[in-house]
């Protein structure tokens, strides 16, 4: 009888327990977001002239998605709010060139998960296709010969899945990104992404050029000031995120995946962890990038930091992008 007891107690204890840790990964949790060195700083930010820039039309291609409690996406927000959480491509057309940010998902995409287990196509799989990456170009008008180049912000499976409808156009990835990516991420889940990346050719980048904005390196890619590159690591080893400086338009900072929506950074607050710590590469990484995105959002409000799955972002701008 005393050990039924015992028995019931503990039962009850850990289960208390238990309630109580679920409980706190929904609550937030503390940043090292203070930097008196920058509050104390009073005069002005400069902001960046960019009229002379070229004008460069920017669209963001909503390809699916999935809607989620906000409190999945970000750590400590109400559990009752929902969120929407895209796949996305980005069209940019610079004088110099057309070319993609992310490749969104291809029509067939589902094909490449048929073989995945039950957990992953459950996990990941789980979202709506709404218009393949290859819909949006020919609504648009736009041939796949005019694509220069895809240029990925890091090599996870749904920033990749609009690739085989890209046959031959070259792949611009972050070196570190690739060859991090070589030692796991390519041949995960029965290759997943290096199937989608199918034969492309590969072109690598560095980000070797000057700080740039309060990032430590960059890479320009036209040389002109209006397409910059900077590393936003965490999320992944070489996730980089992309400055769009423009005479027509907004700035704008692609981030990747370094955050999921604005959120992330405003806060700041992480994922909950159980999604956190699944997809991110380095804790510690991942969370100074989000702490250095909390500081340039303050520091430069007139930047418009979007997230590769940030749905309401992405719709208020493409509200005033021309079409
Ligand atoms: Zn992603």
């Amino acid at each position: 009888m005393k050990l039924r007891k015992l028995a019931t107690f503990g039962g009850i204890t850990l289960g208390v327990l238990g309630a109580g840790l679920a409980i706190h990964t929904f609550l937030p949790q503390r940043f090292a977001i203070e930097a008196p060195w920058y509050e104390a700083k009073k005069e002005p930010v400069p902001r960046l002239h960019t009229s002379s820039l070229p004008e460069i039309d920017v669209a963001f291609l909503r390809c699916g998605s999935i809607t989620l409690p906000e409190a999945i996406a970000v750590r400590g927000a109400s559990p009752l709010a929902s969120c929407v959480i895209t796949y996305s491509a980005v069209l940019v057309c610079h004088p110099q060139a057309t070319f993609l940010y992310d490749t969104g998902l291809c029509a067939n995409i589902s094909t490449y998960f048929a073989h995945q287990s039950l957990f992953i196509r459950k996990l990941l799989g789980s979202f709506e296709l709404e218009q393949s990456l290859n819909s949006h170009l020919t609504a648009m008008g736009i041939a796949r010969e005019e694509i220069a180049f895809a240029l990925l912000s890091h090599l996870h499976w749904d920033h990749v899945s609009g690739i085989p409808e890209l046959p031959g156009v070259p792949l611009r990835v972050n070196r570190v990104e690739y060859e991090a990516a070589k030692l796991g991420l390519l041949d995960a889940h029965n290759g997943l992404v290096r199937q989608l990346m199918g034969d492309n050719p590969i072109e690598l980048f560095d980000c070797t050029g000057p700080p740039y904005e309060g990032f430590h390196a960059s890479f320009d890619v036209f040389g002109d000031g209006s397409l910059v590159l900077v590393p936003l690591p965490g999320h992944t080893a070489g996730n980089t995120g992309l400055f769009i400086n423009r005479s027509n338009g907004p700035r704008l900072l692609l981030l990747g995946d370094a955050a999921w929506v604005s959120q992330n950074y405003t806060r700041p607050a992480t994922m909950h962890p159980f999604l956190w710590n699944m997809f991110t590469w380095d804790d510690a990484t991942a969370r100074q990038t989000l702490i250095e995105l909390y500081h340039l959002a303050r520091r430069h409000p007139e930047i418009a930091l979007v997230g590769m799955h940030d749905a309401e972002m992405q719709e208020r701008l493409m509200a005033t992008e021309r079409p």
